[in-house]
């Protein structure tokens, strides 16, 4: 992997030395007896110059590793998936979803027998849509399979720029109450893609206030708000060496939010902590562990400060796997406010992403990590990991803790039963 630089070395250090005073003490150097005395180090050997134009996405290591493996083909109590995309709105404007067409990923027929096999009681559907394209959704999914789906709505922001825009959207809140929504779920679109004009303008802060009758609305229904905010820290670092997720923004550059013309991550987070401190009567979950999974004791004192808040997993067992004891060690602090959730996409769609392909691995995935502690496993059903170069350690959750976060938090939220 030549072209991937290393950090600078401690001074007196090279690469070189670290490496190869392991392999010394194991068995000297071939060409030993051939040391001159103008050699400056003994122990070095020299690269084979054939290996080194190995490029990294070429790189696809076994490990030797001789560790249990453990199938998880069933959950050990039925799960809610709490976080799954089932339709999508078709016409997105500069990252924005606008209007009411939906484009749908998959019918209840095509997903049930993965969900029988795999023991999912429920999948929810955040991108419900808006209006019309919303009440499809229900149409098609609640109604067809009662018990099996749950839909939640979205903010209708191509009306941001009306005068009474914080109206219109609290009555939209009301409609998709009334036809059967169970919450409210916002991409990251607040913060990152929405502007004043909703494409064109200064960016609209996710504390905005003409969002307050929204939320409050919310409150008003019982309505969960499911909230993607900010996105993984290293989306606002350069895509460069140093970059522990440099492959997956080299495939999608435009998940990169690096720059001045965003905001940082931490101005983000702070922006909907405002938001959540305003209202407090209103339910948060904050999606892919309050998107700060590398950080398990910010999201600690979020979880701390605001009694109102949830996180859900999907996405982020690529993080919390690479921190098996702290991560155990929060499951089971707050294990009242943790959804499962794979944020699941069914192919076709879903091909591009296979962190979040909808299918019987997927989830055989995320049980073994939750159920077992299985040691340095895939997070992904994929060759290459998708989200960087690491591999995961199960976190071994008891039955009581492991029940609440397959079904009870979310059926508790969500009024499912
Ligand atoms: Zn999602």
């Amino acid at each position: 992997m030549p072209h991937i630089k290393r950090k600078p070395s401690p001074p007196g250090w090279s690469f070189r030395t670290q490496t190869r005073a392991g392999c010394f003490c194991c068995a000297p150097p071939r060409g030993m007896g051939t040391i001159k005395a103008s050699d400056k180090n003994p122990l070095q050997t020299a690269p084979d110059a054939s290996k080194s134009g190995l490029l990294l996405k070429d790189f696809k290591p076994h490990s030797m590793l001789r560790v249990p493996k453990n199938r998880i083909e069933r959950p050990r109590f039925p799960v809610i998936d709490a976080h799954v995309h089932l339709t999508w709105s078709s016409k997105v404007r500069s990252g924005v979803s606008v209007g009411e067409d939906i484009t749908v990923f998959a019918k209840p027929e095509d997903l049930l027998p993965v969900m029988d096999r795999k023991g999912v009681r429920t999948l929810v559907n955040l991108t419900g849509g808006v209006g019309k394209g919303l009440e499809r959704s229900i149409e098609l999914f609640d109604k067809a399979a009662p018990g099996r789906f749950a839909t939640l709505t979205e903010p209708s922001y191509e009306h941001f720029p009306e005068a009474n825009y914080g109206q219109l959207q609290g009555e939209a809140i009301d409609h998709a109450h009334r036809v059967g929504a169970r919450g409210l779920k916002l991409l990251k679109t607040l913060g990152l893609y929405l502007r004043e004009g909703v494409d064109s303008g200064a960016l609209v802060a996710v504390d905005d206030r003409r969002f307050d009758p929204m939320w409050e609305a919310c409150a008003a229904h019982n309505m969960p708000v499911f909230m993607h905010v900010s996105d993984p820290e290293a989306f606002f670092l350069p895509t460069d060496e140093y970059n522990e997720r440099y492959e997956e923004l080299a495939n999608h550059p435009d998940w990169s939010f690096y720059g001045p013309e965003f905001p940082s991550n931490e101005e983000i987070l702070a922006a909907r902590d405002r938001l959540i401190a305003r209202h407090p009567k209103t339910t948060f979950v904050l999606m892919h562990v309050g998107n700060w999974a590398e950080n398990l004791q910010a999201v600690a004192e979020c979880l701390d400060r605001f009694p109102n808040t949830l996180v859900d997993i999907s996405a982020r067992i690529g993080e919390l796997g690479r921190q098996p004891r702290t991560a155990q060690r929060f499951f089971d602090r707050y294990q009242d406010r943790i959804l499962f959730g794979t944020d699941a996409v069914p192919s076709p769609y879903g091909d591009d992403v296979p962190q979040q392909l909808f299918g019987d691995e997927l989830y055989e995935i995320y049980y073994r990590f939750l159920e077992t502690e299985d040691e340095y496993f895939d997070y992904a059903p994929a060759e290459i990991p998708p989200q960087g170069r690491w591999s995961i350690y199960g976190v071994g959750l008891t039955d009581t803790v492991l029940r609440k976060i397959y079904h009870d938090n979310a059926a508790r939220i969500l009024s499912l039963s």
